[in-house]
């Protein structure tokens, strides 16, 4: 179960050599699951663990499990959902994490990986111009921030949450999200016990955001009915469309009304890097709350989601406990007293290594290199009589073809068969679309241009 020095460094080259294997493999073969599926499952089932198997073999076959067997996020054509081709810098972060297993629960621990994790976070909630005193944490994703969010909410609107749970509330506690959000809110109103039904989808503006007015008139609604509105999340960045809610205007109208105002720029958040690409996140800087996703735009190896707070003690009245086993529970700096997880991965040095490699200029060149490149096929497309169904300042598209193509769904389904490049079918406002976002920081024009071919039937 253990290697020596000289084993290690015998083994981890044969790994790295395995990798490399895969990865130009991957390049040149098609952007989809390629396994031959039957075959795989015929060698798992041989997987009795009986007898010990090399751990050449099997790294062997869990790599080409792994490479072939899953959509190629590391394919310069894979056109997909958010999840990128992670930055070499960041693997090397997981490999130091996996190495050396810090256990970052309490600070007395893991003083410098604590450190390291605060110094990032804190990082971030200045990029974004949060005030001094502003916190947060990493979490194992968007979904945890996003939930951890709803905590805050509940417990500031009010402490006997704690005690008491939803039934704390004369009324239905009320959420409110546009139609167009990541659903995760369902699951999250769920876990928290104050019901599905607490999510109020709110209208949205014709064009994917979410419409001021229409959350005005369901939080109306809401109080004549004696439901507590609580929260409001605008979403910068939505997964069908790259859309950003009016998150000025939602701020306010969340001020007025005395509730938590949170940003869920998972996606999103990384144009923070780019001066000519940030202003698009204006009025962000001003909520309670955000996610960020260090494992989507930014590039790094999953699952790594940031949750940013302005006002930070509530997470410590949120998340307290003590236990007599643990070595201190200092709400200043041990996380396992914040934050949702207890065992905790070194999970913010994968942003840490990544940034400091690359800098935010590199993140500035990545971002919008990504909207450049949509940009292109935008054009070309827009040229080939596709109709443009977004209109995001970001890296995704969505195109309805021109009817001699078919139907979007006939376009998604033809390409993902076709292999060359791998594209969504996502509806906008209702209609379907052909979805298409740069993930990879090594997609290219040459790689734009092979796709608007393909889309086109011309390849
Ligand atoms: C991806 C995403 C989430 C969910 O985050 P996970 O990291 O997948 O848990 C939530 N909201 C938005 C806008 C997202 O893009």
């Amino acid at each position: 179960m253990f290697k020596n020095a000289d084993a290690r460094l015998l083994e981890d080259q044969q790994l790295t050599e395995m990798i490399a294997d895969r990865l130009d493999r991957i390049k040149r073969g098609p952007a989809s699951v390629s396994i031959d599926y039957d075959q795989f499952t015929r060698n798992l089932r041989e997987f009795d663990f009986s007898e010990p198997r090399s751990l050449r073999s099997v790294g062997e076959f869990v790599s080409d499990a792994t490479a072939f067997g899953s959509v190629p996020m590391t394919h310069p054509r894979y056109f997909g959902l958010f999840n990128p081709a992670p930055s070499y810098a960041s693997e090397w972060a997981d490999r130091i994490a996996a190495a050396f297993n810090p256990q970052l629960a309490v600070w007395s621990h893991a003083p410098a990986a604590v450190d390291i994790e605060i110094h990032t976070v804190a990082a971030l909630a200045r990029r974004i111009g949060f005030p001094d005193g502003a916190s947060g944490h990493f979490t194992s994703g968007g979904s945890e921030a996003n939930e951890t969010a709803v905590l805050c909410a509940l417990t500031r609107a009010d402490p006997r949450y704690a005690s008491d749970g939803a039934r704390c509330f004369a009324g239905q506690p009320a959420l409110y999200v546009s139609r167009e959000s990541h659903l995760a809110w369902l699951k999250i109103a769920h876990r928290l016990g104050i019901g599905r039904q607490a999510v109020r989808l709110v209208e949205t503006d014709g064009a994917g955001r979410m419409s001021p007015s229409a959350l005005r008139d369901v939080i109306g609604e809401d109080l004549r009915q004696g439901a507590i509105p609580i929260f409001v999340a605008s979403t910068a960045g939505t997964t069908n469309a790259g859309m950003i809610d009016p998150m000025v205007e939602i701020g306010e109208i969340a001020a007025r009304q005395g509730i938590w105002h949170h940003v869920d720029a998972a996606w999103g958040g990384a144009l923070i890097a780019s001066a000519e690409l940030r202003p698009a996140l204006q009025g962000m800087e001003r909520a309670d709350s955000i996610t960020v996703d260090a494992h989507k735009w930014f590039a790094t190896t999953m699952g790594a989601g940031i949750f940013l707070c302005r006002a930070p003690k509530v997470l410590s009245e949120v998340f307290r406990v003590s236990a007599d086993y643990m070595p201190s529970n200092d709400a200043s700096r041990d996380p396992y007293v914040t934050s949702a997880l207890w065992s905790r991965r070194f999970i913010g040095v994968r942003l840490f290594m990544n940034l400091a490699v690359s800098g935010w200029s590199g993140y500035a060149h990545h971002v919008e290199r990504a909207v450049a490149l949509i940009g292109r096929l935008r054009t070309s497309l827009q040229e080939s009589g596709w109709e443009i169904a977004n209109d995001s300042p970001m890296a995704v598209l969505n195109v309805i073809p021109p009817p001699r193509l078919g139907s979007s769904a006939d376009v998604v389904a033809r390409t993902q068969t076709h292999g060359g490049a791998w594209v969504s079918l996502a509806s906008v406002e209702r209609k379907p679309t052909v979805r298409i976002c740069i993930t990879n920081g090594q997609t290219d024009e040459a790689d734009v241009d092979a796709l608007h071919e393909i889309l086109c039937l011309l390849r």
